[in-house]
């Protein structure tokens, strides 16, 4: 694993980036194989060989340690194909222009570093490439006419260099085909995630209120539990319900009910601290749980943010209601018991409430 980590890199697009860069040193290496045999056959002389190792051993140094680095970073394209891919072209033009003979050999190893453009590069870089390799091939040729005038036939090179002519388009348009298929699976991907995301959120929020749901709050709050359990701390717990609710649903309607429930829930969102989180627990029913404060009782804290809720609620003038209809809610407080089932720290709030209603509403009770 740290080997892995050493080699490659714990960023996940450097590892792949560098993964990349280690296949096509395999080509290179393969290629080399390949020149060897050439200068096995008699067609290189043993310089070249000897140029030809430490040019791969130094593009290999070079790239890895540009890229291990992170300085690829800054680039166009941290990839560092294009560059990678012109640095190949002058190596086998340096290599046709050595051993013009098997010229042939050499422009098929080409068609392998084309091969890994098709991936990465657009449309544009690869017609800027397949530009630049004519005209590396061209030079090469007209070199070769006038250093070495009996060594190559002259036709069989201009023939080769119009087959290159006729090939690199091809690759271009497939290459910049690939790119579209490979944006379109990124663009879909994200729009997935997105999505993804999108369903989420809608899996543990209440519509209306935008708080918690019910079985989301109840994970939060076994999560708490844990963590109560686990260090001694507990935590307060809230009912609250609204007052004669009832009666703003068949006074003013559905709609105007659905907007006071609406303005308790942000109510409530609002009064949340750091580490406190609520929930609509049913129809115009919340509980929050609220942490505790350093030093002072959860209670102490629970009673002071209930009290402060009751107060804020009672405040609310919901323009849906005609004025001066005042909405209130009973609150029922309660500690989580170290060890204790939820269900009873629920029970007990719940008890307190259904005492808070009794007690004449619009207050808060303590179980
Ligand atoms: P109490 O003071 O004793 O709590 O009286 P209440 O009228 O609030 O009593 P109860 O809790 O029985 O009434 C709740 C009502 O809330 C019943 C139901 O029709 C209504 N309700 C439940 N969910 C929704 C909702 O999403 N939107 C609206 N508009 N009304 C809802
Ligand atoms: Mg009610
Ligand atoms: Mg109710």
């Amino acid at each position: 694993m740290l080997l892995k980590t050493l080699i490659f890199s714990d960023d996940k697009y450097q590892a792949l980036r560098i993964r990349r860069f280690l296949m096509s040193m395999v080509a290179y290496l393969l290629s080399y194989l390949l020149v060897y045999i050439t200068y096995v056959a008699g067609y290189l002389d043993r310089w070249v060989i000897d140029v030809g190792m430490l040019t791969v051993a130094g593009v290999f140094g070079f790239f890895y340690l540009w890229l291990r680095s992170g300085l690829n970073r800054r680039m166009a394209d941290p990839s560092l194909t294009l560059i990678q891919m012109v640095v190949a072209t002058l190596v086998i033009m340096f290599l046709i222009y050595n051993a013009p003979q098997v010229s042939g050999l050499f422009l098929i190893i080409y068609l392998v570093v084309f091969m890994f453009g098709i991936f990465t590069l657009s449309t544009r870089q690869f017609v800027a490439l397949a530009v630049f390799v004519l005209a590396s091939y061209a030079f090469v040729i007209y070199r070769l006419h006038i250093d070495h005038p009996g060594r190559i036939s002259i036709g069989e090179d201009v023939l080769q260099w119009i087959a290159l002519a006729c090939l690199l388009p091809f690759f271009a348009v497939l290459g910049g085909y690939i790119g579209s298929l490979r944006s379109k699976l990124r663009n879909s991907y994200d729009e997935l995630q997105r999505a993804m995301e999108v369903i989420r959120d809608m899996a543990i929020h209440d519509e209306l209120t935008g708080l918690y749901n019910r079985r989301h709050f109840m994970e939060m709050l076994s999560a708490e539990k844990s963590r109560a359990d686990r260090s001694g701390q507990c935590f307060g717990l809230i009912m609250l319900d609204i007052d004669h609710f009832k009666r703003i649903n068949d006074t003013h309607g559905h709609q105007a009910g659905d907007a006071v429930i609406h303005r308790v829930g942000e109510t409530i969102g609002l009064s949340l601290r750091a580490g406190d989180f609520s929930g609509r627990f049913g129809g115009e029913e919340f509980i929050l749980c609220i942490g505790q404060t350093g030093g002072e009782s959860g209670m102490e804290n629970t009673q002071r943010c209930a009290e402060r809720l009751r107060a804020s609620i009672e405040l609310l003038r919901p323009s849906e209601l005609p004025a001066g209809t005042r909405i209130t809610a009973s609150l029922g407080i309660t500690e989580y018991r170290r060890s204790e089932a939820l269900t009873s720290t629920i029970a007990r709030a719940d008890e307190a409430l259904y005492r808070a209603k009794e007690n004449g509403r619009n207050r808060v009770e303590t179980g």
